[in-house]
C-alpha cells in the first residue's frame, strides 16, 4: 500500500523543526530513519498530513564525551554508525555489541536511536540499553530542554514521555567505570526480528571480585524494559558463579509477569526470562 498524501520540509536546526513541529499541530510528525514510521504509513496505521525530516538537523548528531565523563549520543544516531564506532568499543562497549541485534544492516543504516526511543517498540533493544546503562533522555521542546531518565521515557506499548511538540535530542550515558562486565542475550524467531525475550546486564565487581553493583534490564516480556531488581539483589554482595547467575533467572522470573500475544505465551516468556537472565549473567564470567 502507499501512504497517504502528505507535506514534507527538511528543516536545517532544532529550533526550525521545533517550529514546524508547533506550526503543524496535531497533523505533523517528525521522521528520522523512516524504518518504523515509514511501514506504518504504508499501513495507513499513521497518516501525518505533515512530514518534518530531521536528517539535516546537525544539532540532532554525533557521539561525543562531553563534561563529566558523559558520553552523549544525538538522536539523529543511525544504529550501524553505534555499531562501527571505535569510541563506543571503548567507552560503552554494550551498545555497538547489541546493535547486531537490531533488524538488518540496511535497517540499521538508515534506523536511528532516537527514533527507536521515540517510536517505544517493547521488544526494541534501545529502550533496554538506556535504562540497563542508567541514561538520560534530553527532550526539547517549545519551552526549552528538559531530562528525562530512561527509566521514565518508555511508559508503554507505543507510548512515551514526549509531549505534542517535542523532539528527542540526545541520550547521555554515564561513564563507564573501569573493570565494568556486561552481558547481551535475546531470542528472536529469526536473526534480525524483533526479541521475544531479550536482557541487557552490567555488572560491577570490586577488587576481591565480589559484585557491588549490577543492573539487569529484561525486555519484549512486558510493555516496557524491566529492570529486574531482584535478579540484581540475587547477586549483589556474592561472588558471581553459574550457579548463581541460574538463581537470578529464577528471581527475575518469579518476579515478572510477561504478556501473551502471537509470538510467545505468556509461560514461554517466563522460562525465556529466567534462562535468559542466567546466560547474560555468565557472559559476565571470566
Ligand atoms: P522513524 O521510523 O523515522 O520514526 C519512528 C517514530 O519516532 C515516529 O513516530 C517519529 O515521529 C518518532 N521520532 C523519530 N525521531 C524522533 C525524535 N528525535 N524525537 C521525537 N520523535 C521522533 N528495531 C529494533 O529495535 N529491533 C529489531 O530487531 C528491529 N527489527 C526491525 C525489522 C524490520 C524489518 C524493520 C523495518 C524495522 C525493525 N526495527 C527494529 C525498527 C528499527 O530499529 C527502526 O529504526 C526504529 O524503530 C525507528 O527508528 P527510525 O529512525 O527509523 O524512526
Amino acid at each position: 500500500m502507499k501512504p497517504s498524501r502528505f507535506e514534507y520540509t527538511a528543516p536545517t536546526s532544532l529550533g526550525a523543526a521545533l517550529q514546524a513541529l508547533q506550526d503543524g499541530g496535531d497533523d505533523a510528525r517528525v521522521i528520522a530513519g523512516g524504518q518504523s514510521l515509514i511501514p506504518m504509513m504504508n499501513f495507513r496505521l499513521a497518516a501525518p498530513e505533515k512530514l518534518i525530516d530531521l536528517r539535516r538537523v546537525q544539532e540532532l548528531t554525533g557521539i561525543s564525551q562531553i563534561e563529566g565523563g558523559l558520553i552523549r549520543i544525538g538522536a539523529m544516531t543511525r544504529h550501524r554508525a553505534v555499531e562501527t564506532s571505535d569510541f563506543l568499543l571503548q567507552h560503552l562497549p554494550l551498545l555497538p555489541a547489541a546493535m547486531a541485534h537490531v533488524a538488518h544492516v540496511p535497517i540499521r543504516n538508515r534506523g536511528t536511536i532516537g527514533g527507536s526511543l521515540a517510536h517505544a517498540d517493547p521488544a526494541a533493544e534501545w529502550p533496554a540499553l538506556c535504562l540497563a546503562l542508567d541514561a538520560t533522555m534530553v527532550v526539547a521542546g517549545p519551552s526549552g530542554e528538559r531530562l528525562v531518565p530512561a527509566a521514565d521515557f518508555a511508559q508503554g506499548v507505543l507510548t512515551t514521555a514526549l509531549e505534542p511538540g517535542e523532539i528527542l535530542k540526545e541520550i547521555l550515558f554515564p561513564a563507564w567505570p573501569a573493570g565494568r562486565n556486561w552481558g547481551f542475550t535475546e531470542i528472536a524467531r529469526r536473526r534480525g526480528d524483533f526479541a521475544i525475550v531479550g536482557v541487557a546486564c552490567i555488572v560491577d565487581r570490586d577488587a576481591a571480585g565480589i559484585v557491588v553493583a549490577a543492573r539487569i534490564v529484561v525486555f519484549g516480556a512486558s510493555d516496557t524494559p524491566v529492570l529486574s531488581l531482584e535478579a540484581a539483589e540475587a547477586i549483589t554482595g556474592k561472588r558471581l558463579d553459574a550457579a548463581l547467575a541460574r538463581a537470578a533467572g529464577r528471581a527475575a522470573s518469579a518476579a515478572i509477569e510477561p504478556r501473551s500475544d502471537l509470538h510467545a505465551s505468556a509461560d514461554y516468556r517466563s522460562q525465556l526470562i529466567e534462562v535468559l537472565v542466567g546466560r547474560a549473567l555468565q557472559q559476565v564470567l571470566p
